[in-house]
């Protein structure tokens, strides 16, 4: 029986981003997926500098100088620009790009799914839907936020960010040059006790992309009940549609538990629960990191004990300090999943009042424990009463697990990898 260096399971941005890292280091990967050429669906963007320079410059479909948020409060409705450029990302260039790469590297396809595996000694065998067995040197499970193949810490609260988009033609909608929205949060008139947000992105002087957006919820909310008030929304604006190109249905789960430390496979991507657990970005975690897993494997496939590698890898990917992080960013979705749409109101009037590296650092991932521990102390600082007592409410009635675990000193010492 053939034997596979590597096996790439899935073929989302993830697989692909991996996969295409460790044929460029010269390792062998087959890549098992339902479909693995079919189009992604979901629209990608993320903050423009958390991307590599060659990635900018070929895959941002387009970027945006004057990215805005728009708040109410007492004092009435109020703009912000924020201060970063955001960009729209090429996906259909990227994934075209990934799959001819991996063909030049003769990667080979397996159009269906993974059953189960099986470990034996330094082998993985995968049990194929098609009834075929594949024998790996090491697995990377990359199939979505609803890997079975990944032991996880404990079974968590599900939470979701939920949206609803569409790309619509317009007449001239009136954007304006480098202007998005990437949080509206301006009052609709139906009085709904749910915060829910415009992301608005022009295409062309004719073209958007809109989405209705519930940052982190709990709640049954429907598409049906987004795309209502989607609608309502562009009516208020006065955005006139006159067609409709086409439809996301978005559902990303928040705050997935942490792989635990002994894997038999590497999770990657939503499998290794990287998605943000506050803001549900993953997309450039997954770019910067690939590659670092990738030169990993490369150099020590082979060399270094299978569970030594898979216990290295991990680490790349779920560092003790990105553990702690990820703790105190629970406590911030458990708020977030709790606040009617004033205190949400309340609650992005401070953190946008941060300053530029606070806010961005908390929405990129990109802060040390202490820096957003820091972080969470000004914004709490920078809160009205009422938030106060609600921040730390929310902290002792429905977090005190994860503030427990973001500052034991033993949490590194027992849950690191
Ligand atoms: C609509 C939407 C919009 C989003 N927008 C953004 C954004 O703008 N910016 C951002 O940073 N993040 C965004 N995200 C979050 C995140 O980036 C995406 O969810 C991303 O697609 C996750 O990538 P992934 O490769 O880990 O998993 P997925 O894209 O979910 O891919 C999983 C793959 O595994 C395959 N698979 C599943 N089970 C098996 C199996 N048993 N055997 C073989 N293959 C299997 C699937 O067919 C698929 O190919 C968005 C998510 C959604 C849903």
């Amino acid at each position: 029986m053939k034997n596979h260096q590597i096996v790439v399971i899935g073929s989302g941005p993830a697989a692909l981003s991996v996969a295409v890292s460790l044929v460029e280091t010269g390792v062998s990967v087959s890549i098992v997926a339902p479909d693995p050429f079919a189009a992604w669906v979901p629209n990608y963007g993320g903050w423009a500098d958390q991307f590599p320079d060659d990635f900018a410059k070929n895959y941002f479909q387009q970027t945006y100088a004057a990215p805005c948020v728009r708040l109410s409060g007492s004092g009435g409705a109020s703009e912000r620009v924020l201060r970063g450029r955001y960009a729209r990302i090429h996906k259909t260039k990227l994934q075209e790009s990934y799959l001819s790469t991996l063909k030049e590297h003769a990667v080979s396809f397996f159009d269906t799914k993974v059953s189960t595996i099986e470990s034996e000694g330094k082998k993985d065998h995968l049990q194929l839907e098609s009834g075929q067995v594949l024998t790996a040197d090491l697995v990377i499970d990359a199939s979505g936020a609803n890997s079975s193949f990944v032991q996880k810490q404990g079974k968590g609260k599900e939470a979701y960010q939920l949206a609803y988009g569409q790309t619509i033609q317009t007449k001239p909608h009136g954007f304006r040059c480098g202007e998005m929205r990437f949080m509206d949060f301006t009052p609709l008139q139906d009085n709904e006790n749910i915060a829910t947000f415009l992301y608005a992105m022009p295409l062309s002087h004719d073209t958007l992309f809109v989405e209705e957006t519930v940052l982190a919820t709990r709640q049954q909310v429907s598409f049906d009940f987004l795309k209502a008030r989607l609608e309502m929304r562009l009516e208020q604006e006065g955005i006139d549609v006159t067609g409709v190109l086409d439809e996301e249905f978005c559902k990303i789960p928040l705050g997935l538990p942490l792989p635990k430390g002994q894997q038999r496979v590497i999770p990657f991507g939503a499998a290794a629960s990287m998605v943000h657990p506050a803001s549900g970005y993953l997309f450039s975690r997954v770019i910067a990191t690939a590659p670092e897993i990738a030169k990993h494997i490369a150099a020590n496939l082979g060399q270094q004990p299978k569970a030594e590698l898979l216990k290295a890898v991990l680490n790349i990917i779920w560092p003790s300090s990105r553990r702690r992080t990820r703790e105190l960013y629970m406590i911030g979705l458990e708020m977030l999943t709790r606040m009617d749409p004033k205190r949400n109101r309340d609650f992005f009037n401070a953190f946008f009042e941060l300053p530029l590296e606070s806010w961005r650092g908390f929405l990129d991932d990109t802060l040390t424990p202490y820096e957003l521990g820091l972080t969470m102390s000004k914004m709490f600082a920078l809160s009205k009463t009422g938030l106060r007592f609600s921040l730390v409410h929310n902290t002792v009635s429905h977090a005190s697990e994860h503030l427990f675990k973001a500052v034991s000193p033993s949490f590194t010492r027992k849950e690191r990898c």
